[in-house]
């Protein structure tokens, strides 16, 4: 922890990763003082309209949905910090997801949980749901977030502390802090001071385009088991995904993925407030698709244009530094391993940054702590490269099978050999 008896630290973002650390920091450090910790967020309050993963100028329940699958290396860290007991009963409690032909035929199954074998079933849930009951604790702790405040950049380092620029109202300031973490997600400004040097995020020339239905308005056929809400299946365009968030399972969401050429910030926004053009992508083949299966027409046809919004698939390369050379700044959570989205780890492994660069801080004193977090960051590493993939494995895995024949076998995720063997992810971390 930095010397200074009253460390003033500074958080860039207000998701869940400065939440989680946020929380994980006072558990470990029960001596700090809440009221010198504070968060500079650049949009409004997660839980109003204009905030994160909401649609802009959209009320909650008329925004698409934006499920997380919590799994259980992120819940027994939630459970430390007195937050699972909180949404446990609030989202889509789950210990695979199976996957299907269009006849029915099982495939295989990939397991995200599991209460006996990993001490938690997975636990898929809506941001909207999460975020505002972390949001209330770090507040009722006496912790200060500042909304509509974007950090710029780092302006300088040394041995007493980091110097940052922050625009809040118009004007642009100058803030000094003991400690400036980055939570600021994959288009980080903190980023390029802990690199000495700018790193853009890859893009994978794909986008996701997620819808909202009712499984209760599915057709199915007598070889689907109705009960079976967590589903993939298996068509010659690709797999479909059914994905719950809702306790009762019954409204669900899936997407599908694109081939998409890259835009600038303004061409994605211009794309994602294009519900109708959204919405002919999702549903322009429908008969393709009704060709081989009712089961999944009856899924298509629920597409309503202001359920969608686009995800373009960006991920970041493996970045080597964390830390700055003089240890004040340091960047976790998407800011520093972006991964891609199909084997919905990003989140979970950001809670274990959180936790584990927490736990890090509390241990070290001014002397060790150089030392002590560049091991911390490569023990880190070395779990986020096996997570990305595992992440690259599941995403192919969801291509059309000729497309899927084309790839080397170690990059699709083999369901016989590897749903098994992710013991080593869902333990955890201490
Ligand atoms: C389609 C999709 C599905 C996913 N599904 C899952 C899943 O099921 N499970 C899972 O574990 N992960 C999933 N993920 C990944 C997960 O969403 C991310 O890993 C997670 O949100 C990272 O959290 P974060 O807090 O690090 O970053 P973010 O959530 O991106 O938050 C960054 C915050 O910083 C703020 N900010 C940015 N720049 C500034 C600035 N300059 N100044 C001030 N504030 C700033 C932003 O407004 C934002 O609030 C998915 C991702 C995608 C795209």
């Amino acid at each position: 922890m930095p010397s200074s008896q009253d460390p003033h630290i500074a958080i860039v973002g207000a998701s869940l990763t400065a939440l989680t650390f946020t929380l994980s920091l006072l558990h470990h450090n029960p001596s700090l003082n809440p009221s010198k910790i504070v968060l500079y967020e650049s949009r409004p309050p997660a839980d109003q309209p204009g905030g994160q993963w909401y649609t802009r100028g959209a009320t909650a329940s008329e925004s698409p949905t934006r499920p997380l699958l919590l799994t259980p290396n992120a819940l027994k860290i939630l459970e430390k910090l007195g937050i699972y007991d909180q949404i446990k009963n609030n989202g889509f409690a789950m210990s695979r997801t199976v996957y299907r032909d269009v006849d029915g035929k099982f495939l295989g199954s990939a397991t995200f949980g599991g209460e006996k074998e990993f001490g938690y079933d997975a636990l898929r849930i809506e941001r909207m749901v999460l975020l505002p009951v972390l949001l209330r604790v770090i507040e009722d702790r006496g912790v200060k977030v500042e909304y509509h405040t974007s950090v710029r950049g780092v302006v300088s380092e040394d041995e007493s502390g980091v110097t940052f620029e922050i625009r809040q109202a118009g004007r642009t300031t100058n803030v000094q802090a003991d400690l400036l973490i980055g939570c600021d997600g994959i288009h980080s400004k903190v980023r390029s001071h802990v690199l000495g040097q700018p790193c853009n995020p890859i893009y994978h020339g794909l986008i996701m385009v997620p819808f909202k239905f009712d499984t209760t308005k599915i057709r199915y056929t007598s070889t689907f088991d109705p009960n079976e809400l967590s589903l993939g299946v298996s068509t010659k365009k690709g797999t479909i995904m059914m994905i719950p968030a809702d306790p009762s399972g019954t409204p669900s969401m899936s997407f599908r993925q694109f081939k998409y050429p890259e835009q600038t910030r303004e061409g994605w926004e211009a794309l994602d407030a294009d519900k109708d053009r959204l919405a002919k992508m999702l549903t322009e083949d429908i008969e393709e698709w009704a060709a081989e299966s009712d089961f999944v027409r009856s899924i298509f046809e629920q597409v309503k244009p202001q359920d969608t919004l686009v995800w373009p698939v960006y991920s970041l390369p493996k970045l080597d530094r964390w830390v700055s050379d003089g240890g004040k700044v340091i960047i976790i959570g998407d800011a520093a391993h972006s991964l891609i989205p199909a084997a919905a780890q990003g989140a979970n492994v950001s809670i274990e940054d959180s936790w584990t660069l927490a736990k890090v801080l509390s241990e070290s004193t001014h002397a060790t702590e150089t030392k002590t977090l560049q091991h911390w960051q490569s023990t880190r590493n070395e779990r986020i490269v096996k997570a990305q993939k595992l992440s690259l494995q599941l995403m192919n895995a969801r291509l059309p099978v000729e497309e899927q024949a084309k790839l080397p076998k170690d990059q699709v995720f083999d369901f016989e050999s590897q749903s098994n063997d992710l013991k080593w992810l869902f333990e955890g971390v201490d």
